[in-house]
């Protein structure tokens, strides 16, 4: 069978990263998680020996129909669609409770499942996922750090990540041309707790990281807020005028946010 390196399938080869993966998740029994791009059964296999089920949401036809064969659809329920449409929230329903995810993704999409995931934190537990390395440096950031950004804030808004290994080429095949990294995702959204409404609190992360270089407040005002309500903002907030975003933790973003809603109508569209 032809490899699709359109749809980015580099199967892993180390049976003993697979192992890793699969004790990232805990404890399986009685579980039911959720496999995204199981390609052709590596993790899936050692999956379906520890829970109850696995659902194995796989876009190639020829590599879904291999999993049917291989796996007993007791075990293994291969959903052939792309899992940017797969509705977590009716799966972890028909399950009884949240679903555990994992998956050696498919990096030409990384960023956009990580938003579905985000999207879909309800029917989710908590991830354990292999990604570009570079991506996982991003994902796991912390403010000050040159990798810190939108995606860091996004990501970890969700829910602590925690960086867990890295391979190298040699692990796949075909072997892709960089290093891969696996992290845990947990699920538990910090809007509530730090009082800020998630999707503008998105949007403002947007702005503030627009360009890296600029300070926050040069930020806020090419976002559209004016330049003394900026700078009244940021001294609110507690935050130092030349700060810019990446120096930023995600409580120090939630006060500037807050600031900006209690102001109103200077708040970034
Ligand atoms: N899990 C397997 C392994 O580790 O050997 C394969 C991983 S490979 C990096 C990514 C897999 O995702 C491929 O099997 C590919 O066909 C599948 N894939 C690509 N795009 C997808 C999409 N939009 N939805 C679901 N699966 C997709």
């Amino acid at each position: 069978m032809p490899v699709k390196s359109k749809l980015g399938q580099n199967f892993l080869v180390d049976t003993h990263a697979v192992e890793r993966i699969v004790a990232a998740l805990g404890e399986l029994s009685g579980r039911t998680v959720a496999e995204i791009g199981p390609g052709k059964g590596a993790i899936t296999d050692a999956l379906a020996s520890r829970a109850a089920q696995v659902i194995a949401i796989e876009l190639d036809r020829e590599l879904a129909a291999g999993l049917r064969k291989k796996f007993a659809p007791d075990r293994v329920t291969v959903v052939e669609q792309d899992v940017l449409g797969f509705d977590f929230a009716t799966a972890a329903m028909q399950a009884g409770r949240k679903l555990a995810v994992a998956g050696n993704l498919p990096y030409y999409i990384t960023s956009p499942i990580l938003l579905k995931l985000a999207a879909s934190h309800a029917a989710l537990d908590a991830a354990v996922v292999m990604v570009q390395r570079e991506v996982a440096d991003r994902v796991t950031a912390a403010a000050g750090s040159r990798d810190y950004g939108a995606l860091s804030v996004t990501v970890q808004m969700y829910g602590p990540v925690e960086r867990l290994f890295t391979l190298p080429p040699s692990a796949f095949s075909p072997p892709p041309e960089v290093h891969s990294t696996v992290f845990r995702w947990r699920f538990a959204p910090r809007f509530a707790e730090l009082g800020v409404e998630e999707e503008g609190f998105l949007r403002f992360v947007r702005q503030a990281f627009a360009q890296k270089r600029k300070t926050a407040a040069n930020n806020l005002r090419a976002a559209g807020v004016a330049p003394a309500e900026a700078a009244q903002v940021m001294s609110h907030a507690g935050i130092d005028a030349r700060a810019r975003a990446e120096e930023l933790p995600l409580e120090a973003l939630a006060a500037l946010w807050r600031q900006l809603a209690a102001f109103g109508a200077g708040r970034p569209e």
